[in-house]
């Protein structure tokens, strides 16, 4: 199992690094026939050299659609995973293999196999994120932005377990009216907002949208005029009449709200201490300098046994398919 650990942001040996290093990425890119997958959440650089920006699903949509020999994965390591799964012949690279997931990590397999072996009449939908080897037990797949469309697909009185998310759960225990078995796993990030200070600016800032990831707990989600996932909250901040925005999710796709949204104004959701504890700890260990030397020395590359993967890849593909 893949395991979360802090690292050193310069864990990696850099050797000589090139003055310009978007010049030289985009060089190896044309040398390698790569392409450069990154999640909203990463650091403004990364995002401003990357082919395709998106969330969970989008960014496993174009894995499944390029056409490059290298994919150079940007965010966490159960997203790279999740490109090696759907891509198995393609080199996969992960900037900084340390880059996992509290989510992922609060789902350990052999306790996940228990729990499934204990409720075996149910069915079993799993959050993207989560380790390959949480994808090979499970049924289907969902994102944030599928969840509460995956599960009306399936037939009333079939029993779910849902995992690992029980934020998201709840949420599409909500939106579904349907019961739902979760497992009580969370993200260290999308749980530390205030709700006492999301209020406090509603009051400082009256005419200001509260927008939501699901991930959030549900006292958090209660203050939300829209509850949607990272890319929901991306085209919400554009077609919403409002010029300013509580922003309760991972602060770094403010970077794209700003962007697609110049004149309206984002207020990062505070944390519940005086820390930077609402940036993920994890998607930040990349850095424009590790993207580079994953590409030089294409390394590190994201392996699995066979089996694994094509156990994941089924729950995968009806995940494909259910949310077309
Ligand atoms: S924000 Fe949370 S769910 Fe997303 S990668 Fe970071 S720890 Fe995992």
């Amino acid at each position: 199992m893949f395991t979360t650990a802090f690292a050193p942001k310069n864990q990696t040996q850099s050797g000589e690094l090139p003055r310009d290093l978007f010049a030289a990425i985009e060089d190896l890119k044309k040398e390698l026939n790569a392409v450069i997958l990154a999640h909203y959440y990463q650091e403004p650089d990364i995002q401003d050299i990357a082919d395709f920006i998106g969330d969970s699903l989008q960014l496993a949509k174009a894995a499944a659609q390029t056409n490059a020999d290298v994919i150079v994965f940007a965010g966490v390591h159960f997203m790279a995973e999740t490109a090696k799964i759907l891509n198995p012949d393609k080199l996969v690279l992960l900037p900084d293999l340390t880059a996992g997931c509290s989510l992922a990590d609060s789902c350990p397999p052999q306790e996940f196999a228990a729990f499934k072996a204990a409720h075996p009449d149910h069915l079993v939908v799993s959050y993207i994120n989560c380790s390959a080897e949480i994808k090979a037990m499970s049924d289907i797949i969902c994102t944030s932005s599928n969840a509460v469309k995956i599960v009306q697909q399936i037939p009333k009185g079939q029993p779910i377990i849902f995992a690992p998310d029980r934020n998201l759960g709840r949420y599409v225990m909500e939106q579904t009216g349907r019961d739902l078995l979760l497992w009580q796993g969370s993200c260290v990030v999308h749980e530390t907002f205030s709700e006492k200070k999301i209020v406090q600016l509603k009051i400082a800032h009256p005419q200001a949208e509260a927008i939501a990831h699901p991930e959030c707990e549900t006292s958090v989600l209660r203050h939300a005029n829209y509850i949607g996932s990272t890319a929901a909250l991306l085209k919400y901040c554009q077609t919403s009449p409002a010029q300013e925005f509580i922003v309760a999710t991972e602060p770094g796709i403010i970077h794209q709200m700003q962007k697609f949204a110049p004149d309206k104004h984002f207020i990062p959701a505070p944390p519940t201490n005086n820390c930077n504890c609402n940036e993920c700890p994890f998607m930040r260990l990349n850095t424009l300098e590790k993207l580079y030397l994953a590409m030089k020395n294409r390394a590190p590359e994201i392996t699995m046994s066979e089996e694994i993967r094509l156990a994941a890849l089924r729950p995968m593909q009806r995940m494909l398919e259910m949310s077309v």
